[in-house]
């Protein structure tokens, strides 16, 4: 096996060295505190107290472990919990970073109620805005009725695991199925290929690390992520690990910190479903495919065998801006290690045919043999087996466009059309929870001109953001370290199962409120509902019933809800086998993976119809500091970031473009004007920017960052946008690119005027 571009490891073999995780030294630890943490939790201070507070960080996937110092009441430091199994120690610094969120005087400590123009706000009572809006809800649902009534939910309501029961119940009571979120702009399309492999959305496989000799990574960056779509907050010690034993090649437009630290492939943006229908293809051709393999696991394997024929490595080279034999060469290695899996996230989710390129990804796992086996790919676990949330086919087609909702979520695309387009349906009423579409989504000028048009908006939020600032209403929130929080979310993306529940840290700041209280009185007022759920209660019954749990007295060793609470650290579970996880994770009745069907078919058949032009392409990067756009109020965060436009020099060149030069990003959709810095990193053709800047809120420090919204660039035409998961179209966008002194951006992305 080739190991060029291979950096040591401080890890050494044998299973601790292959996961970094010393299990019986941690249990030795523990054992200490007696009851693996019982006398612990007995000890520990009540939200508020002084002492030492066990909670996790619910930034990203990772779900870190920390620990917070209370002093006086409030949070005096934050670090890393040394004690928790999951995450041993590590966090990086957003975590620590929670804490000038808590204490940041921007942040909304009372009801705030629009008096004015946009960001115009005076306090309010809870008392007097929670009857206001009830009222004034009640009309709207008595009127025009529930299909005028709207949601948005951030990504930080996800994490919120104990409350957002309590969120849909109420927008369930609502009877409103126009529910958006940051879906559409992430891991949508990832679900849709799930949909179509396993019969379940929510059900994919995670790349098997700790056994993984060979790990193709394609448009995913986990030294800064951290990871997504898998929570294993040591990925650098794994990824090392990986790369001291073997191989690891990283699949992507830019030089990217994880390809620094590895093997690069440098390909031109959105063009990795080339690449990847030409190995799946070339395994097939070159007898490298696991048909026996194939035979047991899959159907539908042979038409798609067929249907990639035309795609030769040599297409898919010139598609790509790679060699062929790069190509062939990938594909061979592949096959040739028995232990290997390709992993890819959101940089191939965000594309023209981003639900295709995820299900080529796993087909390729699939055709090499690589799928539920040691060190390739496999489910993760399931806390419980029900997917309440509906997949494909959709539940319903947005008003304008007619693009699906996936897991009852509307594109992102839609919700500027479902907002301004004249009907009975227009929606006119809309609850925002910790979101900011206006920075997040497409359509961000024509979101705010909706925005500031609907009878009631009202917001739930820390701070005044771009979007909210039109808002009726905006209710002030607890963070996470104000609540009680479990580490369900990840649960299904852990390589290695664990749980924790987490008390408060401290008590609510000013006069802020939970969202289960937030919207348990808004349906007792609307609706005078009596059964509002529980949070605990849910989750209990959750973890009663599912593998791990007591099954309500049949298993008596099971988990519950208390038993977990005894154990503040969190919990590692004994894993399931391959076999069980493959059992729980395919849906199809017949226990198969569907590598065909007719909307691969007709994927397949635009893939071959859609002519690239050769235009400047526009994709995305993420900043370690940077958490989509909520987090550009905290300074030390902050202050080491400076958003600019990433422009190989033979692309800058011809435009006469400098680092440091002012440049115009324009296309149909929109223009923006940002900084431009030379890099060798991108690949030649393609232009790099990171989204969420371009701050105007009540954020001082976030509009005195810079930047611009990249994202107003992206397509808004719901024609625009894969049309199988309706994802946005954000890495790949055709721009042009000029410097801004510049009377005009030229037409035609080559520059010349
Ligand atoms: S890696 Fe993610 S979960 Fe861990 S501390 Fe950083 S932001 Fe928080």
């Amino acid at each position: 096996m080739r190991r060029a571009h291979r950096r040591r490891s401080p890890l050494r073999g044998g299973w601790a060295g292959r996961t970094g995780f010393d299990r019986s030294a941690w249990e030795a630890r523990m054992a200490t505190r007696g009851d693996m943490g019982t006398e612990a939790a007995a000890g520990l201070p009540e939200p508020g107290e002084d002492g030492t507070h066990v909670t996790f960080c619910h930034i990203c996937e990772a779900v870190c472990g920390m620990v917070a110092q209370v002093s006086g009441g409030r949070i005096a430091k934050l670090g890393p919990d040394r004690d928790n199994p999951h995450s041993r120690g590590h966090i990086c610094i957003k975590g620590p970073s929670m804490r000038d969120v808590v204490y940041d005087p921007d942040r909304l400590l009372r009801p705030m109620r629009r008096v004015g123009g946009p960001s115009e706000f005076e306090p309010v009572g809870w008392e007097e805005a929670l009857a206001d809006i009830a009222a004034r809800l009640r009309a709207i649902l008595d009127g025009p009725g529930s299909e005028a009534v709207a949601a948005y939910l951030g990504n930080p309501v996800f994490f919120n695991t104990l409350h957002w029961p309590v969120v849909f119940d109420f927008f369930a009571r609502m009877k409103t199925g126009k529910l958006f979120g940051p879906n559409s702009q992430d891991h949508v399309s990832r679900m849709v290929a799930n949909n179509l492999l396993y019969g379940d959305p929510l059900r994919m496989p995670l790349p098997d690390l700790a056994d993984c000799d060979f790990l193709i990574i394609v448009g995913s960056n986990p030294l800064v992520s951290h990871g997504s779509m898998i929570s294993a907050p040591r990925l650098r010690e794994q990824l090392d690990a990986i790369a001291e034993r073997g191989r690891i090649v990283v699949v992507d437009p830019r030089r990217t910190e994880t390809a620094e630290r590895f093997e690069h492939l440098s390909l031109r943006p959105d063009t990795d479903v080339w690449m990847l229908a030409a190995m799946v293809r070339t395994l097939f051709d070159e007898q490298l495919a696991d048909l026996a393999f194939l035979d047991e696991h899959c159907v539908g394997w042979r038409a798609l065998r067929d249907a990639l024929a035309p795609i030769t490595p040599a297409l898919a080279a010139e598609r790509c801006g790679l060699d062929e034999a790069a190509i062939v060469g990938l594909a061979r290695d592949f096959a040739a290690v028995p232990r290997a899996v390709a992993y890819s996230r959101a940089g191939i989710c965000r594309g023209r045919f981003s639900t295709l390129a995820n299900l080529l990804l796993d087909a390729l796992n699939m055709a090499g043999g690589k799928f539920c086996q040691p060190g390739g790919s496999m489910f993760g676990h399931a806390l419980t087996t029900g997917s309440k949330l509906k997949g494909r086919p959709p539940d319903r087609l947005s008003r304008v466009g007619g693009l699906p909702s996936v897991i009852s979520f509307l594109p992102g695309v839609a919700m500027p059309d479902e907002l301004l387009e004249p009907g009975v349906d227009r929606v006119r009423a809309l609850f925002m929870i910790a979101g900011n579409p206006v920075l997040s989504a497409p359509g961000g000028e024509a979101l705010e001109r909706a925005l500031g048009g609907l009878d009631l908006f009202v917001a739930c939020d820390l701070f005044v953001n771009e979007s909210n600032k039109y808002a009726d209403y905006i209710l002030p929130t607890v963070t996470f370290l104000e609540r009680a929080g479990a580490t369900t979310l990840t649960f299904g993306n852990m390589l290695a199962p664990y749980l924790q529940y987490v008390r408060p840290v401290i008590e609510p700041q000013g006069d802020v409120r939970r969202e289960d209280e937030i919207f348990g009185e808004l349906s007792r007022r609307l609706f005078a509902a009596t059964d509002v759920p529980v949070g605990e209660e849910i989750l209990d019954g959750h973890i009663r019933i599912g593998a791990f749990g007591n099954a309500f007295g049949e298993r008596p060793d099971g988990l519950t809800l208390d038993r977990l609470k005894r154990q503040p650290h969190g919990i590692m579970l004994e894993s399931q086998s391959r076999e069980e996880r493959k059992r729980v994770g395919i849906k199809h009745a017949d226990g198969k993976v569907h590598l065909w069907g007719d909307a691969i078919r007709d994927e397949l058949a635009r893939l071959h119809a859609f002519r690239d032009d050769g235009a400047l392409r526009l994709f995305g990067r993420r900043h370690l500091m940077s958490i989509n756009s909520w987090m550009h109020n905290v300074e030390r965060l902050v202050r080491s970031q400076h958003p600019t436009l990433l422009i190989h020099p033979d692309d800058a060149a011809p435009r006469g473009i400098a680092t440091g030069d002012r440049v115009v990003v324009a296309n149909d959709y929109g223009a923006i004007e940002v900084e431009a810095e030379l890099s060798e990193a991108v690949h030649r053709g393609s232009v790099c920017y990171p989204h969420g800047w371009g701050h105007d809120g009540g954020w001082r420090r976030a509009n005195g960052a810079g930047g611009a919204n990249v994202n107003l660039l992206s397509p808004t035409d719901p024609a625009a946008v894969e049309q199988l998961s309706g994802a946005s179209l954000l890495d790949g966008i055709d721009v042009r690119v000029a410097l801004a002194a510049t009377p005009a951006c030229p037409a035609d992305g080559k520059g010349e005027t």
